[in-house]
């Protein structure tokens, strides 16, 4: 059985919430709220989610980094889902590089994003993990991460020169 839910589009208010800490990991709710955020991933081209977008308001994301027709270029790893995440900047290094979001269809734009960063999460297990990421799998995590604070990605650009229609993105052949 599958648990497919509608995305949360740009203006719907709860991506504009500072999302809840998961108090108990292992409880049946959380668990259903990640099979959809699974199964609802499973069917578009993303390489993330985050509860918000689902319409639920509680700090658990997936990365999914995976080569997608949105995304050719994205390293292939396991989807990973990550409860009340935290990270820190190993350098202020940061980058533009193109990104995109299911809740803002049909348009790309170029984010600066901490290249190096060291991240803490909950496992589904309930176990604290660490690990540290970078280039596009720390873009993607800072990415979801900011939908866990009510941020979409177009508050970050510098520019609104760095904002493109997908359909000219992929015109021009830009990668990732
Ligand atoms: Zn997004």
């Amino acid at each position: 059985m599958t648990n497919i839910s509608e995305i949360a589009q740009l203006g719907a208010k709860v991506l504009r919430l500072k999302a809840q800490v998961v108090a108990d990991v292992r409880s049946a709710e959380i668990l259903q709220v990640i099979e959809i955020m699974q199964d609802t991933l499973a069917t578009t081209q993303g390489v993330g989610i985050a509860a918000p977008q689902i319409g639920v308001s509680k700090r658990i994301i997936i990365i999914a980094s995976r080569p997608t027709a949105r995304y050719p270029s994205a390293p292939l790893m396991t989807p990973t889902v990550m409860i009340n995440p935290a990270f820190q900047a190993l350098s202020d290094n940061k980058e533009k590089g193109w990104e995109g979001c299911l809740s803002i269809p049909g348009i790309r734009a170029l984010v600066p994003r901490y290249k190096e960063i060291l991240i803490h999460y909950t496992d589904q297990q309930g176990s604290l993990m660490e690990a540290r990421l970078e280039e596009f799998v720390a873009r993607i995590f800072q990415h979801e991460f900011d939908h866990l604070d009510g941020k979409v990605y177009l508050d970050r650009v510098e520019d609104n020169r760095d904002i493109f229609a997908e359909s000219e993105y992929l015109k021009h052949s830009l990668s990732v």
